[in-house]
């Protein structure tokens, strides 16, 4: 079988040819959508990261794909319409970090509260006055989980250990978990009204896109934290520098932004110029805002889950 990856490292690389050799397996750097792929009409199971655009156009040009093997959680990066329309299998990786994913936030809620990104600034630079740098406790303060599925509650379970109060906002309810990790289930509206830190946990569909937006930043609690490990597509970028600038929100913590695929060097030169542009002005602007942390996507890289990511991926394309 043809088998292309996208996005591939060099140890995914290694990782990959030996366990899949019984294949043709042919390796990309670039993501899908960056790929001439007219000479692999032939292949039958591909691979792909979340910057690869598995759009309708890209898998026209595939038309004897049977499986999607994405090294990801999220699939919305798929046109999954078009899958379901031509029988190929979308696969994904559901269960490799949500421990790392948790962890991550953490320490994005961490360097804000406590101004680890500030103090490490000033102390490479031969400072050490703590003026400035005064934080605050996470004990006793409240956290709004939206989206209590895996990841969510792994921050829930860790938020207890913190002794913080914890509310979770989901379409599905667990009792039962509820009532073990010792957490409440709230509206949406109680949640933003209550929360000092509000963390995004859930999928990026046609329901949650621009969740976090002018008006709900109206109802959170003033001074509270945002914190965005999920999909930059959850947050409307201009209406969450509004609500910086105003003071609505003290501080965001932000493992993803919303058109970051043109943030990579490598995408940009095939970037629609104003989209590219707008997305690169509002980054920038939140690069400055000495409030905000960010990571580039890096809240799943953990040696642990990226060689869970892998078996998984190789098991997927196993067929
Ligand atoms: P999950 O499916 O286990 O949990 C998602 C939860 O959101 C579910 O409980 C679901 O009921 C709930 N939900 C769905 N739609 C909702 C809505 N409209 N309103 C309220 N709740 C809703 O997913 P997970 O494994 O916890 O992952 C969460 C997200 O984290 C993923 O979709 C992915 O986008 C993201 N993620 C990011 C990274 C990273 O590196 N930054 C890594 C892994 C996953």
């Amino acid at each position: 079988m043809k088998i292309l990856v996208f996005e591939a490292t060099e140890y995914e690389k290694q990782r990959m040819e030996d366990a899949l050799r019984e294949n043709e397996v042919i390796f990309f750097e670039e993501p899908i959508h960056e790929v001439k792929l007219e000479g692999y009409a032939d292949c039958e199971a591909i691979s792909v990261f979340v910057h690869s655009k598995v759009t309708k156009e890209v898998l026209e040009k595939l038309p004897h794909l049977k499986v999607i093997a994405t090294r990801s959680t999220g699939v919305d990066h798929i046109d999954s319409d078009y899958c379901n329309e031509h029988d190929v299998a979308v696969k994904n990786v559901p269960l490799y970090g949500e421990n790392t994913v948790a962890e991550h936030t953490f320490a994005l809620i961490l360097s804000l509260s406590r101004k680890i990104h500030k103090s490490y600034v000033r102390s490479i630079r031969g400072n050490f006055s703590s003026e400035g740098l005064q934080g605050f406790d996470l004990q006793d303060k409240t956290i709004g989980i939206i989206g209590g599925g895996r990841i969510g509650l792994h921050v829930a379970r860790m938020a207890k250990s913190f002794g913080m109060h914890v509310r979770v906002y989901d379409i599905k309810e667990d009792a039962f978990l509820a009532e073990l990790i010792n957490f409440k289930y709230v509206s949406l509206d109680e949640l933003y009204k209550q929360s000092d830190i509000i963390s995004l946990h859930v999928p990026l569909n046609k329901y949650t896109e621009h969740m976090i937006n002018r008006e709900s930043l109206k109802k959170v609690k003033t001074g509270a934290l945002l914190i965005n490990t999920a999909r930059g597509g959850l947050v409307d970028t201009d209406a969450l520098l509004a609500a910086l600038e105003e003071g609505i929100l003290s501080g965001a913590g932000l493992d993803v932004i919303e058109g970051e695929e043109y943030l990579m060097e490598e995408n940009l030169v095939n970037s629609p110029i104003e989209e590219a542009s707008k997305i690169i002005a509002s980054s920038k602007k939140l690069l400055e805002n000495e409030n905000v942390v960010m990571t580039p996507h890096n809240a799943f890289n953990s040696i642990e889950a990226v060689n869970r990511i892998i078996d998984k991926t190789i098991e997927n394309l196993s067929m």
